[in-house]
């Protein structure tokens, strides 16, 4: 191992470089040169190798002399699954325990080992239960792996999926964040380490207790699962009545980490991580339209929550009500126009192939969807239907009612939906996590993505495409002297928007910013309708910036694309964008991990948000603004 990685050292210090192709020519004849299977080399062995021998700052290690910026290349080469902080920022998701949904949807998988609506097949789901859905444990465990795959943990967006968040009781709304900060203020010190083993010993010492049975907790846990699944099968059960007969035997499992928290130790957590080690850029839940209330958002904002996972699935009341969901489109238009006031980036669900639907009317409803002002999210997940065994519509397509679409419409229906995405949305997903093994029928094509994509470039010929992931320049580096900075304006029911983007010659996307210039006229009937509302007239949002490139660390220079000052370009241009037509403040919904950078440019901490005071004038904003009004950014 030390004379592979002397040679990769040797070939990059000073800025030499090295190709992939070439890394993987020398891990290959270095094996071969081995006798010892176990001395086989990987990028991941040596990754963990040389992680090991800087961190002890071993002599094999300081032999190896090489600069800050050669160490970056070299971790940079060595790291697998590179992708994983293309975006900027490491992701980390997180279930909740296994809870039921208030609503019944016929497509949702009853799967009782996990929250409504997940299967425990799923890579994520998988690693949460191994965490017996801690919190704690599941944020130090996934930030170790990708702290040993070589991925940059500075910026963690925390995701939190399972169900519907706010259907979870309070007490443990709070509990689970708290537990969240409290891992990531604990990473990369001796506490995460300590915590963790008590954590498992007592999860450990807590399944092996014995019940009157004579089982021990955990078997008779399993034991009863797999009885209460096959009866949800079978339709004999719902998941909430399954659930609640598991709910003993779960409580035994569950020990006292004698961790209760208060919203002041949340304060005190939050605090904690704006200097932390691992702090968080990014925090998103996923909820129901209809949960969507003024109090729910402003608990939300002071858990730290900035994004929220919205399931929509159809914009037809019949089609909704036909796959057994229940709510309103009406529900969804208040839902969003509620986020966008208070600055949360909106992340939608739809689902193509329900039941009632057809390729044209999913089509009609995508373009509905980015078009039409009550709606216009940030992000979208685009999901086909899939059948699985414990969705209630197995019944269904046993008799005849529901078919999933041929692959050819599939792709047809997905690479026009592609085509009708404008700039300032990202489509994250186009194919759920469902290993295929649990598809019954339905798409199983794990490329589905790469083959939309292909088939969208192919259609679309000449025009480019607008959607913003495959306009991102990922693990690219960026010339910041060849971007320019673009702006995309756009009407919704209740705000002007405009999308500042920094974009290269080839129209790759460097980053971007999304401001939000509220209607004025709304601002005080919300503020009359429920007092105190948390934004106040004259008030601009800034509800997202993001620059793309190389996670660079906080703590240190980088040349990736995130310490050229793309971000703060973007704010000042924002806030100058607000000021010319008359508000008087900037609020930034920020991350807890964010807040000094925010301080940095001038913003205050004020309650849910922080602000920043504009140097004009007040202007009555009276002008701003109607849906179609022509007010000038
Ligand atoms: S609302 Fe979501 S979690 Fe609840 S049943 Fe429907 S799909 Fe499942």
């Amino acid at each position: 191992m030390e004379s592979a990685l002397r040679e990769i050292a040797d070939k990059i210090r000073g800025g030499g470089s090295l190709s992939q192709k070439q890394l993987d020519r020398i891990l290959r004849e270095r094996s071969r040169a081995s006798s010892d299977p176990a001395r086989r080399l990987s990028k991941r062995y040596a990754m963990a190798f040389y992680l090991r021998e800087r961190e002890s700052a071993s002599p094999f290690w300081e032999s190896l002399r090489l600069s800050a910026a050669d160490d970056e290349a070299l971790v940079r080469l060595l790291r697998t699954k590179p992708r994983r902080t293309a975006s900027g920022v490491a992701t980390v998701t997180v279930l909740t325990k296994p809870w039921p949904c208030g609503r019944d949807c016929i497509y949702c998988p009853n799967d009782v080992r996990m929250p409504k609506s997940y299967l425990a097949d799923e890579p994520a789901c998988q690693r949460a239960e191994r965490c017996s859905f801690d919190p704690y444990l599941q944020v130090g465990a996934r930030l170790s792996t990708l702290s040993a795959m070589g991925h940059n943990t500075d910026k963690v967006e925390l995701i939190v999926l399972g169900g519907t968040w706010s259907d979870y009781p309070e007490d443990y709304r709070l509990w689970f964040m708290c537990n969240l900060f409290r891992a990531l203020d604990d990473f990369g010190t001796e506490a995460l380490s300590a915590e963790m083993s008590r954590r498992q010993q007592l999860l450990y010492q807590a399944a092996g207790q014995l019940l009157p049975s004579g089982m021990a907790a955990s078997a008779e846990h399993a034991f009863q699962m797999a009885q209460l699944q096959h009866e949800v099968d079978a339709g004999a059960l719902s998941f909430t009545e399954a659930w609640e007969r598991l709910r003993p035997v779960r409580e035994v499992m569950a020990p006292a980490f004698g961790d209760a928290f208060s919203w002041e130790d949340l304060g005190r957590l939050q605090q904690g991580n704006e200097e932390a080690q691992a702090r968080c850029v990014g925090l998103v839940v996923e909820t129901r339209p209809d949960m969507v209330t003024t109090d729910a958002l402003c608990e939300l904002r002071a858990l730290g929550v900035t994004k929220l996972q919205v399931g929509v699935q159809s914009l037809d009341d019949g089609i909704l009500r036909a796959n057994g969901r229940g709510g309103t489109v009406a529900e969804v238009e208040h839902a969003l126009a509620l986020m966008r006031l208070f600055g949360f980036k909106s992340h939608v669900h739809l689902m193509a192939n329900l039941v009632g639907t057809t390729p044209q009317v999913d089509l009609a409803q995508y373009r509905t969807l980015m078009e039409d002002g009550r709606f216009m999210p940030d992000e979208v997940k685009l999901y086909p239907c899939a059948l699985v065994q414990s969705a209630h519509l197995t019944e269904l397509h046993e008799r005849g009612g529901w078919q999933p679409y041929s692959e050819e419409e599939l792709t047809a229906l997905l690479s026009a939906c592609v085509r009708a995405t404008p700039e300032h949305v990202r489509i994250s997903r186009m194919i759920r996590d469902i290993p295929s093994n649990d598809i019954l029928t339905g798409c199983k094509k794990t490329n589905l993505r790469q083959m939309v994509e292909e088939r969208a470039r192919a259609e679309a010929g000449k025009d480019a495409i607008s959607e913003m992931r495959m306009r991102e320049v990922a693990t690219d580096e960026v010339d910041a002297d060849g971007l320019a900075l673009q702006v995309e304006r756009y009407a919704t029911a209740n705000t002007e928007e405009a999308f500042l983007q920094w974009v290269d010659g080839a129209g790759k996307l460097a980053g971007f910013l999304r401001l939000s210039l509220p209607d004025q006229q709304v601002i005080r009937e919300e503020q009359q309708r429920c007092a105190p509302f948390p934004v106040r007239e004259g008030e601009a949002m800034i509800r997202e910036v993001h620059v793309y490139g190389r996670t660079s660390r906080i703590h240190e220079s980088s040349e990736g694309n995130q310490h050229q000052g793309l971000g703060r370009a973007l704010v000042e241009r924002a806030c100058q964008m607000a000021a010319d037509v008359g508000f008087t403040a900037v609020n930034v919904i920020s991350a807890v991990g964010t807040r000094a950078y925010y301080r940095s440019l001038g913003f205050e901490d004020a309650g849910l948000y922080q602000r920043r005071k504009l140097a004009s004038e007040v202007l009555a904003c009276q002008h701003l603004v109607r849906p179609g009004a022509t007010a000038r950014l």
